[in-house]
């Protein structure tokens, strides 16, 4: 992406009739309106550099406008009983699933992925608007009777207030729908700010927002970067933050906003190990591990970006999967006959190239090399599959989230020297075990240090009727995302302790009924 300033209008012709790339403004009480700063980026197609749009840098002055739409839509928002709040969930699955190949190949021209993982994408998002249409259920409280003679006491669900989002690259349409729903549909009103580099499928998502007659204000679209953000994090009319990104960033996130007492969520970046065991079946532990290592470009906090091989697991894997690598096609994620898409932008592809060439120079062994994929499109910022074979611990390539398709390979005696691989590693967001030995699973799964484990499944990412999140440095906070989590982080508790005296004298009624029965 390029970071060339724009003092142009929001309009799509300069006085010269040049027609030069749409500004994207923002959606604010119900309203598109440009930003009020004049700078702004260009959002490019990863896959061939075209121009797609340009995303306003916007300031705190637009923030601030939609905290004041958020806040002015909160009351009667709140007040609408909570079926017809679900109402507005089922009438946005219901787009998503009638408009699901505009929304995946808005996915695949802003962040590349191949078509079939966009649609994988916008399917999982209609999974989690299903579990959000059960807020009705899910939001209900607690009564018990007869704490004392006459008195109950009931724990009730209320709205946190105005929540927002702060969103990633890589799955421009899955990330928000994992906070949008659930907190609408709990009462709240919303804020979004999606990532810079893929701003267009929130577009699309706000335009069936007021197809759908959702009322103004109760979800706001601000597009921008930094200056976005900390103006999130401080404002005093935002009860709640959630975001998803890199480490260093979440840390931050997490630290200025619970600093200025907001609730927050912050899931940070990853370092995902699959281990293989001596026993796994190996034709689909290897199309697993590819799948895992090389979908969307292993761009994904899931992505399988260390093997580790346990004893003869190495011999019985290691060719295969060399042979299978070569096979991936890279290329524009719109033709069929590509199974790896680019990646999100030049800089990503150099920072990519660099995290392979230092490999190299520390010791590991190349064995496959995806620095120049054949036949990939001109423009493009293509990486094929690459595997640094024989990583050591202390490698860069053992360290870093490289966040492309580079697959790290490690061998080891033991299992118990995978876990101890695994739980070295400051994040633990997920990881695999390939076996069909129960009991090696069970010591694996009980043992590490990691937030979501798939045994013989590549990404175990949680269904949306499961908590989704990982451990250590890939989260930051305490309520995990979607699953039963949802509702914890988008309500407030309050316990309500109550007695009625009309019924006579205190208590009276409770009593008698207490003697007869
Ligand atoms: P990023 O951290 O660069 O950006 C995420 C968001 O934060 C963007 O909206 C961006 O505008 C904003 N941002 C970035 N730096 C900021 C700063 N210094 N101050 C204020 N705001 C800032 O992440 P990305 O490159 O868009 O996404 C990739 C990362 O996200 C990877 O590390 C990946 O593992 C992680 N991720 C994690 C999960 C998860 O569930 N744990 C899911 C998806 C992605």
């Amino acid at each position: 992406m390029t970071s060339q300033t724009n003092t142009l209008s929001p309009t799509e012709m300069t006085e010269d009739h040049k027609s030069v790339a749409r500004v994207l403004p923002n959606f604010i009480g119900g309203r598109w309106m440009p930003a009020s700063t004049p700078d702004a980026l260009d959002v490019t197609n990863p896959a061939n550099g075209d121009v797609l749009a340009r995303v306003p840098l916007s300031g705190a002055a637009d923030v601030e406008a939609a905290v004041a739409a958020a806040s002015a839509a909160l009351p009667d928002w709140r007040g609408r009983s909570v079926g017809e709040r679900a109402e507005f969930i089922y009438a946005l699955r219901e787009k998503f699933r009638q408009r699901i190949d505009e929304l995946a190949e808005s996915v695949t021209r802003e962040g590349g992925k191949v078509l079939s993982d966009a649609r994988a994408e916008i399917t999982r998002s209609i999974e989690v608007l299903e579990v959000a249409c059960s807020t009705p259920m899910t939001m209900q409280g607690r009564v018990l009777e007869g704490v004392s003679r006459g008195i109950n006491t009931e724990t009730i669900r209320q709205p946190v207030g105005v929540c927002a989002a702060i969103t990633p690259f890589n799955f421009p349409a899955m990330v928000p729908m994992w906070f949008l729903p659930f907190a609408i549909a709990c009462g709240n009103t919303f804020i979004l700010k999606p990532s810079e580099q893929v701003p267009l499928t929130s577009e699309i998502t706000c335009h069936i927002l007021e197809e759908i007659g959702l009322p103004k204000g109760v979800v706001n679209l601000v597009h921008g970067a930094h200056d976005v953000v900390n103006a999130i994090l401080d404002s005093p009319g935002i009860n709640a933050v959630s975001f998803v990104g890199s480490v260093n960033t979440a840390k931050y996130i997490y630290r200025r906003a619970a600093e200025k007492g907001k609730r927050v969520q912050a899931l940070g970046g990853a370092k995902n190990y699959m281990v293989v065991m001596p026993d796994a079946v190996v034709d689909k532990t290897v199309s697993n591990v590819l799948g895992s290592a090389f979908g969307n470009a292993g761009q994904r906090c899931m992505a399988g970006s260390v093997l580790v091989t346990v004893g003869a697991a190495r011999e019985a894997i290691m060719e295969r999967l060399k042979t299978e690598a070569q096979k991936v096609i890279a290329g524009d994620g719109r033709d069929p006959k590509s199974s790896l898409g680019p990646v999100i932008s030049h800089g990503a592809c150099e920072r990519i190239h660099d995290a392979i060439d230092r490999g190299v120079k520390e010791g590991a062994d190349l064995l496959v090399d995806g620095r120049r994929p054949k036949n990939a499109p001109e423009g493009g910022n293509f990486v094929g599959p690459t595997i640094l074979d024989n990583v050591k611990p202390g490698m860069s390539a053992a360290r870093d989230e490289i966040f492309g398709p580079v697959l790290s390979v490690m061998h080891v005696n033991t299992l118990d020297e995978a876990i101890a691989l695994v739980n070295s590693d400051p994040r633990g967001n997920g990881t695999s075990i390939f076996t069909e030995n129960g009991a090696a699973v069970r010591e694996y799964s009980r043992r590490v240090e990691v937030g979501m484990v798939g045994v013989n499944i590549g990404v175990a990412a949680s269904p949306a009727y499961f908590p989704f999140s990982g451990w250590k440095d890939s989260f930051f906070g305490d309520l995990h995302v979607h699953g039963w989590d949802a509702v914890e982080f988008f309500t407030r508790k309050k316990t309500v302790t109550s007695r009625y005296f009309s019924s006579g004298e205190t208590g009276r009624f409770f009593t008698e009924q207490g003697d007869k029965h």
